[in-house]
Parts: structure tokens; sequence; C-alpha cells
């Protein structure tokens, strides 16, 4: 994948209105009429893509990982980075959260007529998630995709373990910006992950100790050598989720100023590596 390739493009519309408007059902679906024209529009936005301002756009990660790292969950399988959607159905969904640690409610969202072969909204496997390995409250229990929510079990293990390594405390409550909202980026017809209910974007840590990390306070996005433990966090926990494909894409405020203010991670099917300086 060249350094504008779909990944990049696609990785654009993670920075379509995070934490935007209220998530919005709706109707069932359709007849599935995917057919190339998904391809085909994917094609034109590569097309214009130099003709875009990118200096932000994170770096791509080409070639998926030949291991997979001890918590991966993100999709390494390159073939399909062209193919939006939710992720598809887990038969034993419920059987592997309870193994992965975590209470849950099964929901439900309606799913949306696809438009030119690309489903826009919803997803047709979701989970309300309770509580997870970590021990973590959330501000509202997250509604995700079965493959997020297991992605988010094993995510709470690695905020701990960097959590304790850097602040010396737990982290017992994670405020984010929201899971599900239909919505696609504003220049191009592509969909974000948040409408597959696909992604969540972490805006605050709060310890047992009382302290908060706050990622637009304390990320800091420079080149320079951090020495607030709070940067160093921050800095290693996005590092790690990529590096570890506990996600599939992690963009932190390195990547633009849209998400100055959070850590957008999601299961998409292509890779973006938002946690390092441009
Ligand atoms: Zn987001």
């Amino acid at each position: 994948m060249a350094p504008l390739g779909v990944g990049a493009l696609l990785g654009l519309v993670l920075a379509c209105g995070c934490g935007g408007a209220a998530a919005s059902a709706v109707p069932e679906d359709a007849p599935d009429d995917r057919a190339p024209a998904a391809e085909a529009r994917v094609a034109s936005v590569v097309a214009v893509a130099p003709a875009l301002p990118t200096p932000a756009l994170a770096r791509v990660v080409a070639d998926a990982p030949a291991v997979r790292k001890s918590w991966g969950h993100a999709d390494a399988d390159p073939s399909n980075d062209l193919e939006p959607g939710p992720p598809p159905p887990l038969a034993d969904c419920e059987k592997r959260l309870a193994a992965a640690g975590v209470t849950f409610k099964t929901a439900r969202v309606g799913t949306s007529r696809h438009v030119d072969g690309v489903p826009r909204c919803g997803a047709g496997q979701v989970v309300r998630f309770k509580r997870g390995p970590g021990k973590i409250s959330y501000s509202s229990s997250p509604l995700l995709t079965c493959q997020m929510a297991l992605a988010l079990a094993d995510f709470e293990r690695v905020v701990q373990d960097e959590a304790v390594a850097h602040l010396g405390s737990r982290v017992v409550k994670i405020e984010h910006l929201g899971t599900f909202n239909c919505r696609k980026m504003a220049l191009y017809d592509l969909v974000s992950e948040h409408s597959y209910a696909n992604g969540v974007d972490l805006r605050r840590f709060i310890l047992a100790d009382g302290r908060v990390v706050d990622v637009l306070k304390h990320f800091r996005p420079t080149g320079e050598e951090a020495a607030d433990p709070r940067t160093l966090f921050l800095r290693r926990l996005g590092n790690r989720l990529f590096d570890e494909d506990v996600f599939s894409n992690v963009v932190t405020p390195y990547f633009d100023s849209a998400h100055r203010n959070h850590i957008h991670v999601d299961m998409a099917r292509y890779r973006v590596d938002g946690t390092r300086p441009q």
C-alpha cells in the first residue's frame, strides 16, 4: 500500500466528527445490494488524493505483522481493506466475552440500506459492555460490536499495565465521547467506524488515587521527550494498543487537531497508526 493509499484515505474517516451528535437508529435493512461500486468509489477517492492537504495523515502500515501479538484482535488481512462495514458476527460471541471476563447485555441496533454497495449504519451483532477484566467503569456503558467488545477487554489489561507502570495507580473509570454514531466524513462518501458501533473515543482516565489523565491536557503531541508521567502513560498506551494489535486503528492527538482531546480506537478492516509524530 502506498503512503497515500486507501488505508490513509479511509483513515480520514476517523477525523469525521468524533464525539459529535447522538446516535441515530435506522430502519432494518433492505436487500443487500453490495456491488462493485464500493471499490469504484474508493478508487475515485484515491484518484483525487494528491489534491488533499495530507501532512497530518497517519503512517499507514502496509504489511500485516507476520506474528500476531499477545493481545491481538486487529484485522491484519490487507486483502479486505476496501470492504467497509461492521465486522462479521461471531457465532460464539457470548462464550468468548464470558471467557474474556466481560459482563455485558446483548443489544440491537438497526442497519441501514446499503448505498452504492456500502453499508451506511448499524451492525448485526452488538453488545452493551458493562464490565471488563480491568474492573473499569465507563461514563456510559459502551455499545459495541462483539469484536470491539473483545478488544476492549484486552485494552483494559494493557491500560492497567501502563497505569501501574507510569502512574503507580490503577484506572477505575474512563470517560468516553461515544461509540455508536451514524455519520460519514465530510469530504467523501465514506463511513466512520462509529456508524457500525465499531469504535470508541477515549477522553479521560480517572485513577484509583483520584488523579485524572486528560488527553487534551496531558497528551502534548510534540516530538519532545515527555517529562510528565501522564504524558508518558498516554503515549505508551497508544503505541501498545497499535503495536500489539489490540485494535485495528489507534488515533491520538499526533494524528490531527480533530483528535486533540481523545484517543480513537476501532476495529476497521484497514489499519492506521496514529500514535506517533507525523
Ligand atoms: Zn472516533
